[in-house]
């Protein structure tokens, strides 16, 4: 059989997943399939162009639409020692970078595995595709030679004692748990411990705080797990986080597992089996 690749694309890669994913295809040693970007939906190129009027952009391959200068990666002259703190998609793409350019590049992370929340986020039902950039990385990064750290926990001293040139700090956000009267006094869970698996909640009747991507797909998770889900809202406007494709797609999974919404509440108190919360719509309910 002559050297060919078989591609099976569908219709949304073919238009949207741009030229740079077709260079990328062509330049593409046979073997090595898992060194290529693959599309995982996520609809960022659609919003910019559609939504935005904007270049067509890609989350995952930064130089498209980028302007040139930023889309050819030179070689340096100046080799540094790099010391990368965090390993989600922030740390992994600069280190994918700045080994590209020709650094001694150290990817540290506490956790034992790369990826960051992405791992955590591939455990919302339809969004298992992020597992691919996270495995994107695992085959590239060591191939450009980045040494990967894995549990890890990176703080001055230890940056101090390794001595690098350069330190990228790409540690993601920290969680702030609200301070809501009532609230020590429950058993309330974030959404990484929920997403993550490490508290077993099937067959619960669930409210989950906060409707934004991460409130509601926390409660779609929930919802898949025989959770009777309740999300409180403060707005009744789906977040502008969310992308609008994806939106109504979402919001309807919501409505299937029969998670309830309620909009424009805040939470006033928390006591066992029982929250509190103040209506803002103007109809009395
Ligand atoms: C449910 C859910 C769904 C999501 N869906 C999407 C989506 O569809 N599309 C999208 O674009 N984004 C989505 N996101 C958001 C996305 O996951 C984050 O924006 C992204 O992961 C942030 O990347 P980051 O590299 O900045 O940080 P993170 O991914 O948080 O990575 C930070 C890393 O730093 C490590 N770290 C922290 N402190 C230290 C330390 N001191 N020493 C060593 N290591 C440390 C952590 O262990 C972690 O691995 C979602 C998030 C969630 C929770
Ligand atoms: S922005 Fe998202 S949907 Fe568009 S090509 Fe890139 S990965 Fe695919």
């Amino acid at each position: 059989m002559s050297n060919y690749y078989l591609l099976f694309v569908n219709f949304k890669a073919i238009l949207i997943s741009n030229l740079g994913r077709v260079y990328e295809l062509l330049d593409t040693p046979m073997g090595e399939e898992k060194a290529i970007r693959r599309c995982f939906s996520c609809n960022e190129c659609i919003r910019a162009r559609h939504f935005e009027d904007l270049p067509i952009r890609c989350s995952f391959n930064p130089t498209i639409g980028a302007d040139k200068k930023f889309a050819t990666i030179k070689k340096t002259k100046h080799k540094k020692k790099v010391m990368m703190v965090g390993a989600g998609p922030a740390g992994m793409e600069a280190a994918r970078v700045a080994a590209l350019r020709g650094h001694d590049v150290y990817l540290f992370d506490k956790e034992n595995q790369i990826g960051g929340t992405l791992n955590i986020a591939a455990a919302v039902p339809g969004k298992d595709k992020l597992r691919w950039i996270v495995e994107y990385y695992a085959y590239t990064l060591p191939k450009l030679g980045v040494h990967i750290q894995l549990r890890e926990f990176v703080e001055k001293q230890k940056i101090e004692a390794f001595g690098p040139d350069v330190v990228i700090i790409a540690t993601g956000s920290e969680l702030t748990m609200p301070q809501i009267p009532g609230m020590k006094n429950i058993s309330g869970l974030s959404f990484k411990e929920v997403l993550k698996g490490e508290a077993k909640i099937e067959r619960e009747k669930v409210v989950v705080l906060g409707g934004g991507l991460i409130g509601l797909e926390t409660a779609l998770f929930l919802a898949s797990l025989g959770n009777y889900v309740t999300v409180l809202k403060r707005y009744e406007t789906v977040s502008e986080n969310i992308d609008p494709v994806y939106a109504p797609h979402l919001l309807s999974s919501l409505q299937k597992q029969g998670v309830k919404i309620i909009s424009k509440v805040t939470v006033m108190e928390i006591e066992q089996n029982q929250v509190l919360i103040k209506n803002h719509s103007k109809s009395p309910s």
